[in-house]
């Protein structure tokens, strides 16, 4: 079924959001501020990770957190709709079929926070997903990459070459966003989510009204 296509209930179904930007760069706090303050009906898309996990992460809420021969077991039957090495080295991450497909039927607009390599096989596969790209200069990553505490110097080094080269491909989406502060990125986010959906503005503002 495309995305397009109306749902088993034949209610509208929802649409797909991929947010990608580097590591660093305050995309995964733009995104819970934007599931906060904007009155679409979003979903966060939990993906499939073999990196291990971080004090304060909950395995099934931040990642379905797995061994790498789950994975590629997954991988195997095909349960993916993309995957990517991210860092070059060791950890993969995946979106699952099955966590898209039951949003997307469910008529939730579902946001797929994912890196520059699986956005363009999802892009790819579905060219009408809208696609938005968060960054900020390297300096300032490298500043938020540091302040975060968490990744020894070696893994700090990785991620700021993959954020250049991440940088670069910046125009294969729709929309790109500088990170200036989280509720302004998260603002101008939802208003080209709601422009992409002039119908949901007009039930989003009956709703207001109604309130
Ligand atoms: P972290 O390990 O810091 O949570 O995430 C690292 C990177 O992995 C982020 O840039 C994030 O966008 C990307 N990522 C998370 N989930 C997925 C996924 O399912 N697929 C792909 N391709 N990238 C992902």
């Amino acid at each position: 079924m495309n995305i397009g296509e109306k749902s088993q209930s034949n209610s509208p179904r929802g649409k797909l959001v991929i947010i990608s930007g580097p590591s660093g760069v305050g995309k995964s706090t733009c995104v819970r501020q934007l599931l906060k303050q904007c009155g679409l009906p979003l979903e966060l898309s939990v993906s499939a990770t073999t990196r291990p996990i971080r004090p304060g992460e909950t395995n099934g809420k931040e990642y379905n957190f797995m061994s790498l021969k789950e994975f590629e077991r997954l991988e195997s039957e095909g349960a993916f709709l993309e995957t990517a090495e991210v860092f070059g080295v060791g950890h993969k991450y995946g979106t699952l079929h099955s966590v898209v497909t039951s949003g997307l039927d469910e008529g939730k607009w579902i946001i797929l926070e994912i890196d520059v390599i699986g956005a363009a096989e999802v892009l790819k596969q579905y060219p009408e997903t809208i696609s938005i790209f968060i960054y900020q200069s390297i300096e300032e990553i490298e500043k938020r990459l540091r302040g975060r505490n968490t990744e020894p110097e070696e893994v700090i080094q990785r991620r700021l070459a993959v954020a250049s080269s991440e940088l670069e491909v910046k125009d294969i989406y729709l929309h790109q966003v500088i990170n200036h502060t989280v509720e302004h990125t998260a603002d101008q986010i939802c208003q080209l989510l709601q422009e992409a959906c002039p119908d949901c503005q007009e039930s989003n503002s009956k709703a207001e009204s109604e309130n």
